[in-house]
């Protein structure tokens, strides 16, 4: 459930009018509604109740400092994948000794700092990465605990660009050399095996391939834990949202505007299917799930630049582009996008939406319908709590956009858009090129 709703014409993030938002601190601006990610995180962590869980939440879905604090507060710990990350969370007041190192090409510098915050573990994807975390260890007079990510080799049936679980992804190491793998991480000095884990892709819309890669894992991971005593399972994240008709559904609740014969995935759907696979297991078990927690949580609202209408063609130019939010262009992503402002006696626009980016593929969507909207009014694209911010860049020298979070009747600015100074603050002209 998210709540993101109309309250007679006008759209609102809990008790907050999104027009006031933007009237306050302009466009194009993140909205996040800190109860949608409350109640995620809580549906989600009751669905799985009874089995010693640990949410480690993907920060790279949305890791602006506020919405750290926030996770942290419901007592969730961290995926992260950079020392960049790291340091948000350390930033932040979140727990790094609960929390995962994960990624594929960890740097030295990543690995010391990982060590000296004492992490939780590392997410371990070569035996090249196993020797540098043993060497570094060993320099530091440390262990380092560790898991590999092994590729259980399942289609999770999800866009080309976000599976991570079939054997030709850069991903973990297939299931029939982790064996070897745990052998040569067993013998290193300063490593500690204390887990294994596994992540299959994202935004996964069926509870199929968790189900499938689950059991395919499950005779290794307790292998594992007769060989090497290991503490726990990371099933990874994954955990796919609605983006069609996301603001319909989400007043209803989630995936729950469908009859309950055609739901796809909920996190009830989830955990009942995966918790009597894991309980027996009597091991720990991580998630870490990233766009399900934030992925409705969020809003990106734009205003109507101009209404150009070309040949055959009606083109909606935002402010917004994909410099802002990335997925339609890189993804080819659905975002639903409504009005602000509401008023059904508009006739129906049909349109292309797009920005103001110097590229054809600075298209949000072909030949979208939706409610006429003029210039100068507001529009809200659904659902892009999740890989939004964190995927933004300066391209066409375009300011990182806005960030407000919401709390009931209260909004504040948690991210102030990009000033010009900040955005070369690190650049000059060289002295030869002085005149
Ligand atoms: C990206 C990622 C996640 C989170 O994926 P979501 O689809 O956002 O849930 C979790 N674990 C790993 C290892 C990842 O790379």
């Amino acid at each position: 459930m998210h709540h993101f709703s109309y309250v007679g014409q006008k759209l609102q993030c809990e008790g907050v009018e999104l027009s006031a938002i933007a009237a306050l601190h302009g466009t194009p601006t993140y909205v996040y509604s800190a109860q949608t990610i409350a109640d995620n995180y809580r549906r989600l962590a009751a669905s799985l109740s009874g089995l010693d869980l640990r949410i480690c939440y993907a920060m790279k879905a949305n890791s602006t400092l506020a919405i750290v604090r926030h996770f942290a507060n419901l007592g969730a710990a961290f995926d992260l994948v950079s020392g960049g990350e790291l340091q948000r969370v350390i930033a932040a007041g979140g727990r790094a000794q609960d929390s995962v190192f994960a990624g594929v090409g960890k740097t030295d510098a990543e690995i010391r700092r990982g060590l000296e915050a004492s992490v939780y573990s590392f997410h371990v994807e070569s035996e090249p990465e196993l020797e540098r975390i043993n060497h570094i260890a060993g320099q530091l007079g440390r262990i380092a605990p560790i898991a590999i990510r092994i590729n259980p080799d399942v289609d999770a049936q999800t866009h080309a660009k976000i599976t991570t679980g079939k054997s030709e992804n850069k991903f973990g190491i297939p299931l029939k050399f982790a064996a070897e793998a745990y052998a040569a991480a067993a013998k290193f000095p300063h490593l500690r095996i204390r887990g294994v884990q596994m992540h299959i892709g994202s935004q996964l819309t069926q509870v199929g391939p968790f189900v499938e890669a689950v059991k395919k894992v499950l005779p290794f991971v307790l292998e594992l834990k007769r060989l090497y005593g290991i503490e726990y399972f990371s099933v990874g994240g994954g955990i796919g949202i609605v983006y069609q008709d996301a603001l319909a559904s989400g007043s209803a609740g989630w995936w729950d505007a469908k009859p309950a014969g055609e739901r796809p995935l909920t996190p009830e759907i989830y955990g009942s299917a995966l918790k009597p696979l894991l309980a027996p297991l009597g091991l720990r078990i991580l998630l870490e799930p990233g766009r399900f927690l934030v992925g409705n949580a969020g809003v990106l609202v734009s205003r109507v630049e101009y209404v150009k209408r070309g040949q055959g063609k009606t083109f909606l130019i935002l402010d917004a582009a994909m410099n802002d939010l990335v997925r339609p262009a890189m993804y080819e992503a659905y975002h639903e996008l409504v009005p602000v402002v509401r008023d059904t006696a508009r006739p129906a626009l049909k349109a292309d939406i797009v920005g103001p980016v110097c590229e054809s593929g600075d298209c949000f969507a072909k030949d979208r319908v939706m409610q006429e909207v003029g210039e100068g009014e507001l529009v809200a694209f659904m659902s892009a709590g999740a890989y939004g911010y964190t995927m933004a860049s300066r391209y066409n020298t375009r300011a990182m956009p806005a960030e407000v979070l919401v709390s009931g009747n209260r909004f504040e600015l948690v991210n102030a858009r990009e000033s010009f100074d900040s955005m070369v603050a690190g650049e000059k002209i060289p002295g030869f090129l002085q005149r």
